[in-house]
């Protein structure tokens, strides 16, 4: 017990504690901490999905059918018919034949990545990827390689060393990164995994409903459906439900249905949820104004910044203002916040040393007008 005290203390001092902080309620672009009513720039949930009245009509209904919980694993009871709409739905709005719903995102990547690699295998991953897919290659025992950030050259050289000392090979990054709201150069990754008889993995968590002709994402807007033989995300965030899934071909679906613990182990989804994705991938299609009004807001947002001469990174609706410094960030974050918005700094570990930065995660709750005014609030403090 002393050890975890010591710890904690640490933390603090450090000015580096987690803490939760619970909110009275939330809306789309709004988020009510304190009894004060803030802008929020820190949700997921882009396109405003979670409060829209088909999606909750949906939850409701299947609530009524289903009851509140699904009370089996997939594969005793809990699996029900809308499971498999669900994962149909998800293979044709991912173009590929097969789809496999997780409980989360994250159970997704470590279920995965350690049923399909092991030891003698290796895995190389974007040095920026998400903590899930960093702790599925852990799991499965395969010898990790992080190349440098969206650096096909870099990967290429590891690959060129290291590829023929290892059975099977996965590529894997993120399409959209969660920090840095830039792209992976998916199309050279897959000349790479060709030429190097690899496969390639992508994840589409922040680009899933913002990208690509149908909303489907990066890979649909790169045209690279047939080379990324895996395509997983998750339904959490801009279709503002809850789940993860793998787009796959039928094969890789029926080995994980045997093979993947995360799957196997762990209670179905409860209908509502279910119900709740399914509507969500429909919007999408129907609703494109939604994802074309968030990227010219970002846009707009961007240059704004960028023009008042600011360090603005990305390609998407995650837009990082790099302060370098963690305490300046910390100190910007605070003078937001007294303004009334919330945007919360990202220090490291999370971001390289000196890459602490505000990240302005830009929603359809955000109209031009507000991020008028917050960009010149930002704008008028670092004047300062
Ligand atoms: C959020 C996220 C996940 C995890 O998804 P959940 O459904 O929230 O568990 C996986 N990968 C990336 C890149 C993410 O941003």
């Amino acid at each position: 017990m002393e050890e975890i005290e010591i710890f904690l203390k640490d933390r603090e001092s450090k000015g580096l504690l987690r803490t939760l902080t619970a909110a009275q309620a939330r809306r789309p672009g709004r988020i009510f901490l304190d009894g004060k009513e803030f802008v929020d720039f820190s949700s997921n949930d882009y396109l405003g999905l979670s409060d829209h009245p088909k999606i909750k009509q949906a939850a409701k209904e299947a609530v009524e059918k289903f009851g509140c919980g699904a009370c089996a694993s997939r594969l005793l009871s809990g699996d029900l018919q809308i499971h498999h709409d669900l994962e149909d739905a998800t293979a044709v709005f991912k173009r590929k034949p097969a789809a496999l719903v997780f409980n989360s995102g994250y159970q997704g990547n470590l279920g995965i990545i350690s049923s399909m690699y092991g030891s003698g295998d290796a895995i190389f991953c974007d040095r920026l990827s998400h903590a899930s897919i960093i702790d599925g290659i852990r799991l499965s025992g395969g010898k990790l390689f992080r190349f440098r950030h969206n650096d096909a050259g870099h990967l290429e050289t590891l690959l060129k060393t290291n590829r023929r000392n290892f059975k099977k090979v996965l590529i894997v990054t993120e399409s959209v990164f969660s920090m840095d709201g830039d792209i992976a150069p998916l199309k050279e990754l897959a000349e790479l995994k060709e030429k190097f008889n690899c496969k390639l993995m992508a994840d589409e968590a922040h680009a899933t409903g913002i990208f690509g002709e149908t909303g489907s994402g990066i890979v649909e807007q790169f045209g690279l459906s047939e080379s990324v033989d895996l395509v997983m995300g998750t339904f959490s965030k801009a279709l503002g439900g809850f789940g993860g899934y793998l787009a796959c071909s039928k094969k890789i679906k029926d080995y994980l249905v045997n093979c993947c613990r995360s799957f196997i182990y762990s209670s179905a989804l409860p209908g509502q949820i279910i119900a709740s994705d399914i509507k969500a991938i429909e919007i999408i299609r129907d609703e494109p104004g939604r994802r074309r009004t968030l990227l010219a807001n970002a846009e707009f947002f961007r240059r704004r910044l960028q023009l008042a001469g600011l360090d603005i990174k990305g390609l998407s609706q995650i837009i990082p203002l790099i302060v370098k410094d963690s305490n300046k960030a910390v100190e910007l974050s605070g003078r937001l916040r007294d303004k009334g918005y919330l945007a919360l700094p990202i220090r490291p570990p999370t971001v390289a040393k000196g890459q602490a930065r505000l990240r302005f995660s830009l929603t359809t709750g955000h109209d031009k007008k507000m991020l008028e005014a917050v960009a010149d609030e930002i704008i008028e403090i670092e004047k300062e």
